[in-house]
């Protein structure tokens, strides 16, 4: 099967919030010096030095069928438990995951980790998941939708929900099997204990909790067990709608909230500058304003173009919008440009 046959057929199942477009890692310069590296510093997963490994990266390939070429998977040296993707190009990517996590995986939870790093090379995912570095909001949030998606494909590559659960388990809690049950109902009912719903946004983690991931691989089988394709699409929709919920309860209200703020900074501005293209702030301007934004600032606005003359209000405006595009672009850069088309258009017919 083609990769462009596997990448249509996952679409499907991608959250509809994880919504990060293709790109690179690096210049295919920088790429090939750091594959070239990999091949150096650590061991190339094939039949004949890894076959546990090797079997478990054709196992997942075969379950989304994605040709096994391509994937190259290599194993470090580290007591960490960590998996990463690198896509090379559009066609070909790199596992690497750590010696320490080869070790704790059954041979159906290894498919899983496999199977989760080749979904953020399948969907294309251009943000660090890796790395929570540099990230600013709406990269938070995408890069959490993203681990939602390729949760999927992990489970889908390791077709069990339990050794999947299982396997996000022990790569959290660095936990084997000899002391880990088979029963994880206590640690999935501990999302109704209410303490669990603290706002914990401000952490500003880019991985969403365990629970949540945990929770939405339960449900996702469920819905993969409906037969009917127009109840399942339903279902998958009703399923999304859960985890966003759960998401913004816990994690993603902070993020979402600054967003929206910046995004209201600039539309007043861009409004004010709106009302004032007439050279008065008339009543109509000023009832808009305390709907739109609070009597406060209206009455705010109100004294400042009272107190100015009118070139130093247009100045002070175009400073103003300067200063709240900066930071609009900031939590929001890879949506910024339609952002702002659509809040120029929005000031525009505000009346
Ligand atoms: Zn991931």
């Amino acid at each position: 099967m083609s990769l462009r046959a596997c990448r249509n057929d996952l679409s499907d199942y991608r959250y509809p919030h994880d919504i990060s477009k293709g790109g690179s890692a690096g210049s295919p310069e920088l790429l090939r010096h750091l594959r070239s590296f990999y091949l150096h510093e650590s061991l190339k997963a094939s039949p004949s030095i890894t076959p546990r490994v090797e079997k478990a990266i054709q196992e997942a390939c075969q379950s989304i069928k994605l040709g096994r070429e391509c994937v190259e998977v290599f194993i470090f040296n580290s007591d960490q438990t960590n998996a990463q993707s690198i896509a090379l190009s559009k066609e070909k990517c790199i596992v690497r995951i750590s010696s320490r996590l080869v070790d704790l995986l059954s041979l159906e939870e290894l498919r899983f980790v496999i199977g989760h790093e080749l979904g953020h090379f399948i969907y294309e995912h251009s943000i660090k998941t890796d790395s929570e570095e540099g990230l600013d909001e709406e990269g938070f949030l995408l890069s959490k939708a993203a681990e939602i998606s390729s949760d999927r494909v992990g489970l889908l590559a390791c077709r069990s929900t339990l050794e999947a659960i299982r396997a996000i388990l022990k790569s959290i809690s660095g936990l084997s099997s000899r002391h880990l049950g088979d029963d994880f109902s206590d640690f999935l009912d501990q999302f109704k204990d209410h303490s669990s719903h603290y706002d914990l946004s401000s952490f500003f983690t880019s991985h969403p909790s365990f629970l949540i991931r945990a929770r939405a691989l339960l449900w996702f089988d469920l819905v993969r067990a409906e037969t009917d394709p127009h109840r399942q699409a339903k279902k998958l929709q009703e399923l999304n709608d859960r985890i966003r919920k759960e998401m913004d309860l816990v994690f993603d209200r902070h993020s979402r909230k600054k967003i929206h703020k910046a995004e209201k900074n600039v539309f007043l501005w861009l409004c004010l500058k709106k009302a004032l293209s007439d050279g008065v702030f008339s009543k109509a301007d000023q009832r808009f304003f305390t709907e739109e934004f609070g009597p406060e600032v209206s009455e705010s606005l109100k004294s400042l173009i009272s107190q100015q003359s009118h070139d130093e209000v247009a100045a002070f405006i175009e400073k103003e919008l300067d200063r709240t595009t900066d930071n609009l672009r900031k939590v929001l850069p890879r949506k910024f440009d339609e952002t702002m088309n659509r809040l120029k258009a929005e000031a525009l017919n505000f009346q």
